[in-house]
């Protein structure tokens, strides 16, 4: 059968491997595999929000609420937004794939940084657009510049802080950038470690709020996965001017997140406290990380999210030493596919992350 031909160019995603899958291919216990490859909360969720999750649990034969009111409510509380600014998704991936499909088409152009989030180049090819990459692996805004002015892309991803690497854009230097922007470029600023980069350095961080006040042509997108702890429900989020929220909905399946996914994440809002103690946890264990990478002689990239990216020297190929590790029931996310010699470790609790040290110690 032939099928689209556009999708010739596209190569699957490839998921973090889950732990299911490393105890069927390794026969490897369950309770003896270490997934740090996907950047979740290792503390999960608040327990309000597993409480509140079986209470509605008789609730799953009718429809959800399609109209998200009490998470749309409890957000636009949150970011102080009116609830025509802010369309949800099944994960902030989804809103990703509204915002392309609503603004981009055959021949369209997308820019963005040289290495970063995966999707955004799977959903532009979907529709036929073409990818514009910069070079340089951190977000040089005048490079960004330099590419927008010579070829004007229709869609401009900003992902700070960055995924896989970690880093995180000057605040200053990107509200500059989409400054000089033409209106009809829609600039998407993908925030998913946001609540990261906020607490560590505030330089680093935007508030939504003031972005949409600033700017008719930006698209900000959060997520429950990462800090929230909430990956397995899939609930993200896109908050822009109420015209391009408008546009998105056109294109978005009705009933798209489910009843207990709204719940979630609607309780999840009300326990900031747990995501902040989660968020200072991680920047604690991370010195960890910093300082075995000092001992070894590894580059780690200064991270403003909750996971390190550790660039290997050339005589230990980061695809190998992904597999040993694999092998001992340690996941970790290899970045060859990335064009880098690194792996990606989410900084897990105390205990995952000795098992780490420990696992690497004679690896690396
Ligand atoms: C994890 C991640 C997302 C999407 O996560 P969802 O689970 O789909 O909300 C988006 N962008 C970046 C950079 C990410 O790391």
């Amino acid at each position: 059968m032939t099928f689209n031909s556009t999708l010739d160019t596209i190569k699957t995603y490839e998921a973090g491997k889950p732990i299911e899958l490393v105890v069927r291919e390794y026969g490897i216990a369950p309770d003896q595999i270490v997934k740090l490859a996907s950047n979740e909360n290792p503390f999960g969720c608040s327990p309000k929000v597993k409480e509140a999750v079986r209470a509605i649990i008789d609730n799953m034969a009718l429809y959800p609420d399609d109209s998200m009111v009490k998470l749309k409510t409890a957000l636009s509380a949150k970011y102080a937004i009116a609830p025509n600014e802010l369309i949800i998704g099944a994960g902030s991936d989804q809103v990703i794939e509204f915002a392309i499909h609503a603004k981009a088409h055959e021949g369209s152009k997308v820019l963005m940084n040289s290495v970063t989030f995966a999707m955004y180049e799977v959903y532009a090819k979907q529709v036929g657009a073409h990818i514009l990459r910069t070079a340089s692996r951190e977000h040089d805004m005048e490079e960004f510049y330099a590419l927008y002015a010579e070829h004007k892309p229709d869609i401009v991803f900003l992902c700070t802080p960055n995924n896989p690497t970690g880093d995180g854009l000057d605040a200053e230097k990107m509200l500059s950038f989409i400054e000089k922007v033409d209106s009809d470029t829609l600039v998407i600023v993908d925030g998913a470690y946001m609540e990261y980069a906020r607490f560590k350095d505030p330089s680093k961080a935007v508030d939504p709020r003031e972005l949409i006040a600033r700017f008719e042509n930006v698209l900000f997108l959060g997520t429950f996965s990462k800090a929230y702890g909430l990956g397995g429900m899939r609930v993200g989020y896109g908050i822009a001017q109420a015209p391009i929220i408008k546009a998105l909905y056109k294109v978005r399946p009705p009933f798209n997140i489910t009843t207990l996914s709204l719940e979630a994440a609607s309780v999840a809002l009300e326990d900031e406290a747990f995501v902040q103690e989660c968020i200072a946890y991680n920047f604690e264990e991370m010195k960890r990380y910093e300082a075995f990478a000092a001992a070894k002689g590894i580059n780690i990239i200064d991270s403003y999210t909750n996971f390190v990216t550790l660039s290997l020297p050339e005589e230990k190929n980061s695809s190998k030493i992904a597999q040993e590790l694999l092998k001992k029931g340690m996941i970790v996310r290899d970045l060859s596919s990335y064009g880098l010699n690194a792996i990606r470790v989410t900084v897990g609790t105390a205990s995952q992350n000795d098992r780490f040290f420990e696992l690497t110690n004679s690896l690396l």
